[in-house]
């Protein structure tokens, strides 16, 4: 199986809080013509503005960052959370796949462990392909207030050497007294033309890097069956998983097939394994 889809490293920049500095430079941000993740404090003025129904429909993806954001020791995060999802999916008509908890807090990773497929954290830590990363608590790295684009690009530099996945979190822009650490919004713009420049990194929203991810995983770990000298693997996904998602993968010789139809060849150098079929079969 293709690591990152067949790329070097996977990139996801996250915005949290809905705050103004992110609907004031939203068409900067969609500019750069790579997906983001949008985590929305759904309580906040910011989160009912209409640039959201924008993003969803310029391919971004809009995750839950809960309603009133509380802290890990209030007895009410469940239903905070929840309140957040259906806020998103009654104004935006989409269902968040994944969440970010407030501040990272642990207790939502039971939480979320019930209601998405994956819960982002906070760290400074990378995913791997074979890591231990739990998919309930994906680290993400937050530069500090002012960082330069070099600052993230370090950041970039260190994933591809490690073949790894990073986050990024973004609270918002200079000037915008409701981000937590804002940076300029111009450093944020260079460090993504800097990522994009390599063409070997993949620039995607959590959903889509982390359904590969998780993808890979269970397929990775599938069951075998052999018979004669035909294997077939079968896997079942996690509940939510969207639909329609696939992991590439080569192989040295054989005919693979899915459902009794062989898989077509990809000229860019792979087969693309459908996760919705649930099994995979390689025969000579
Ligand atoms: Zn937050």
């Amino acid at each position: 199986m293709l690591d990152w889809a067949g790329f070097v490293a996977a990139a996801t920049y996250t915005f949290d809080d809905a705050n103004p500095s992110q609907i004031a430079n939203y068409d900067a941000l969609q500019g750069l013509g790579v997906p983001f993740t949008f985590y929305l404090w759904t309580n906040r003025p910011g989160a009912s503005n209409d640039i959201w129904s924008r993003a969803v429909t310029d391919g971004h993806e809009l995750g839950n960052h809960t309603q009133s954001h509380l802290q890990g020791t209030s007895a009410n995060l469940a239903e905070d959370t929840d309140a957040g999802e259906l806020f998103i999916q009654s104004h935006f008509g989409v269902a968040a796949y994944t969440m970010a908890a407030p501040y990272g807090a642990s207790q939502y990773i039971d939480i979320a462990s019930t209601r998405y497929l994956i819960n982002r954290s906070i760290g400074d830590t990378m995913v791997l392909t074979n890591g231990a990363t739990d998919r309930m608590s994906v680290p993400t790295f937050i530069p500090p207030e002012g960082a330069l684009a070099t600052d993230l690009n370090r950041r970039i530099d260190a994933a591809r050497e490690k073949g790894a996945w990073t986050s990024l979190l973004v609270h918002g822009f200079t000037g915008d007294g409701s981000a937590y650490l804002p940076i300029d919004v111009s450093e944020f713009i260079a460090s993504v033309e800097y990522t994009k420049a390599f063409g070997d990194v993949w620039i995607g929203t959590m959903l889509d890097i982390g359904a590969y991810w998780v993808g890979q995983k269970v397929v990775r770990e599938a069951t075998s069956q052999r018979q004669g000298s035909t294997t077939t693997w079968s896997w079942t996904l996690p509940e939510p998983f969207p639909p329609n998602r696939r992991v590439r993968v080569t192989v040295t010789g054989g005919t693979l097939s899915q459902g009794g139809i062989p898989l077509t060849w990809d000229e860019h150098g792979y087969y693309e394994v459908s996760l919705d079929l649930g099994s995979l079969t390689l025969a000579p």
